[in-house]
């Protein structure tokens, strides 16, 4: 016998009616042929949740998982998803969404450092209007080594000053690590626009 989806109606309206308006995306459109799912730019990282699967997590009420998943989290917001789909659903605005909706209910993230990352870009962004790179990666760094000295993982810590130090030696040889500090004309207006899009 074929198992059958069994979901709460009201509570799936719900949620799928909130996703709606807060990310602009017409979920409803969504007719699961899968497009998507090939084009995900983070597909090798997210186990086999694809963006066709969290729109039906969220269609069928499973608030608990559409919240606080690997495609929430990893998702770069690339929209290789959306110029996939037939009906311009764009996964990146749901991703976003999804990931506020998690903040607001206090949600511990499944990826703390990804959240910390996230937070601390986005937050750069609205202070200055652009993010500053040192600026943003020493708070980044600076939330992760507070969790890592309260969990007493102290060579999570070295490993990650290793790391860093690698990487940004091989950024300034080539040239790509910005060490100035600059603020983009109009950043009222830019921030205004962010927080009006992520409400
Ligand atoms: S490509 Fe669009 S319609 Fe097809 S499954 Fe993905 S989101 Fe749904
Ligand atoms: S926007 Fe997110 S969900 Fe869509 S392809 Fe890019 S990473 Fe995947």
């Amino acid at each position: 016998m074929e198992p059958v989806l069994e979901f709460e109606q009201k509570e799936a309206k719900a949620l799928r009616d909130e996703v709606i308006e807060r990310s602009g995306q017409n979920l409803s459109a969504c007719y699961q042929c899968r497009r998507c799912a090939s084009a995900c730019s983070v597909g090798d990282e997210t186990g086999n949740l694809t963006p066709d699967r969290l729109i039906r997590m969220i269609t069928t009420g499973d608030m608990e998982h559409a919240l606080n998943n690997e495609l929430v989290w990893k998702c770069v917001s690339c929209y290789a998803c959306g110029t996939r789909c037939p009906n311009e659903i764009q996964t990146g605005r749901i991703t976003e969404t999804l990931k506020k909706m998690a903040k607001e209910k206090n949600l511990e993230p499944l990826n703390t450092k990804v959240a910390h990352f996230h937070h601390e870009f986005f937050n750069s962004g609205i202070r200055w209007g652009r993010v500053n790179e040192m600026e943003f990666m020493g708070f980044y760094e600076i939330k992760n080594f507070i969790d890592d000295i309260k969990n007493k993982n102290y060579n999570a810590i070295i490993d990650e000053i290793k790391t860093q130090s690698a990487l940004a030696q091989k950024m300034v040889k080539q040239k790509r690590l910005h060490f100035g500090f600059t603020s983009a004309k109009g950043r009222k207006e830019i921030k205004k626009l962010l927080k009006k899009n992520t409400t």
